[in-house]
């Protein structure tokens, strides 16, 4: 582990990001508050990210040349999704601080080990087997049954990269469909809802986790999330358990997510762990009008080796994702009274694309 490893940083210092999204836009916009500047690190020439940063570098992944002038301009390095390639993060965690580091990385770009990981903990998660033939796969449907999910193992999100096997599916053309690709077949889990924890570790090992949300998913794409989550508080506290449980055994250094199934009612409800998200999360958008501090800041907090911020929610909560032409609402949403606008600064509204999004807040009563 390289000397500097947990070392704390000063509001002054610059934060370098990874990924030029929305999400690296909304931790440049909170790095702000607290007096941290950012530098963005992505291909594109164009980014939602580079609005609100002091500085940008466009460049490959791969350029180490331009990886290593923008290591020397930075204090610590964080990331806004999970597919930074290896060497890249390597070559990063040799020069400055990076948080989450490599083994957070490397464990959740990879579903297989994700899962072996996630089970080995002693936590539930779908029955799974691994698929790299066609072979594999008429093997693991025997076993897992259908209706069943393949899925490949690497850079599948928001339903990409994913086939149900269903009664009549045929297996050869549900694997040429994912490109047969080196993937997982998991049995299917019969939910009652999908919820998530969004989680905060800090250098010190401080653990800090928002409220359990409930997550309503519309053509595979994150449409509502709602806190708090209709289930009864042991789920609710097992859930966090399982992140907490997650963060501490990858040695985590700042906000991540962790999606879970509801399975049961009553008496036999339960968790079972879908997928990690080693970044600030879509389903933690809610937290910046309806908790004390926003997934965003804590994420800076954490990178940055400050103190974690309280993760209390203020109300009950509702985050509408605004996808495609529904961010052409924008001026109605502005007249409503209540409602917190958030757009990315995306220029196209194509179909499917995350153009903004909305958060609601009402007080609860006690
Ligand atoms: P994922 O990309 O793994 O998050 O999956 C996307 C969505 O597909 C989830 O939010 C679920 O709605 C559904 N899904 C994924 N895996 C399973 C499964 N094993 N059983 C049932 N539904 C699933």
């Amino acid at each position: 582990m390289p000397a500097f490893a947990g070392q704390a940083l000063a509001p002054g210092a610059v934060l370098g990001i990874i990924g030029g999204g929305q999400l690296a836009r909304m931790i440049a916009l909170a790095a702000a508050d607290l007096g941290i500047r950012c530098h963005i690190f992505a291909p594109e020439t164009e980014n939602p990210a580079f609005d609100v940063a002091a500085a940008r570098t466009v460049a490959a992944y791969e350029d180490e040349a331009a990886l290593a002038r923008f290591a020397d301009a930075v204090d610590v390095v964080t990331y806004e999704f999970e597919n930074v390639p290896a060497a890249t993060a390597a070559f990063l965690s040799q020069r400055k601080p990076l948080h989450p580091g490599a083994r957070a990385l490397a464990v959740t770009q990879d579903r297989l080990s994700e899962k072996s990981f996630v089970a080995e903990l002693g936590l539930e998660v779908a029955p799974f087997r691994a698929v790299d033939s066609l072979g594999d796969l008429e093997a693991a449907v025997a076993t897992l049954g259908r209706p069943s999910v393949l899925k490949t193992r690497r850079f599948g999100y928001d339903g990409k990269g994913q086939v149900k096997i269903l009664a009549g599916t045929d297996l050869g053309e549900a694997y040429a469909a994912i490109g047969r690709q080196p993937a997982v077949l998991e049995g299917f889990v019969t939910f009652a809802r999908e919820v998530s924890v969004v989680a905060a570790r800090g250098t010190d090992g401080t653990f800090a986790a928002f409220d359990l949300c409930e997550n309503e998913h519309r053509d595979h794409v994150l449409a509502f999330t709602r806190v708090p989550a209709q289930v009864s508080a042991p789920t609710e506290a097992a859930a966090i358990e399982a992140a907490r449980q997650i963060a501490a055994a990858l040695g985590y250094v700042g906000v991540f997510a962790v999606e879970l199934f509801v399975v049961g009612e009553g008496a036999s409800e339960r968790v079972v762990v879908n997928e990690i998200a080693p970044r600030v999360h879509n389903s933690g958008h809610w937290t910046s009008e309806g908790a004390q501090t926003s997934q965003f800041h804590q994420h800076v907090r954490a990178v940055c080796g400050f103190p974690l911020g309280s993760a209390a929610r203020r109300g009950r909560v509702e985050m509408e994702n605004l996808i495609g032409d529904a961010a052409l609402r924008w001026r109605d949403l502005l007249a409503e009274p209540g409602a917190h606008l958030h757009l990315y600064g995306k220029h196209s509204a194509r179909p499917g694309r995350k153009m903004g999004h909305v958060t609601r807040v009402w007080p609860e009563r006690s």
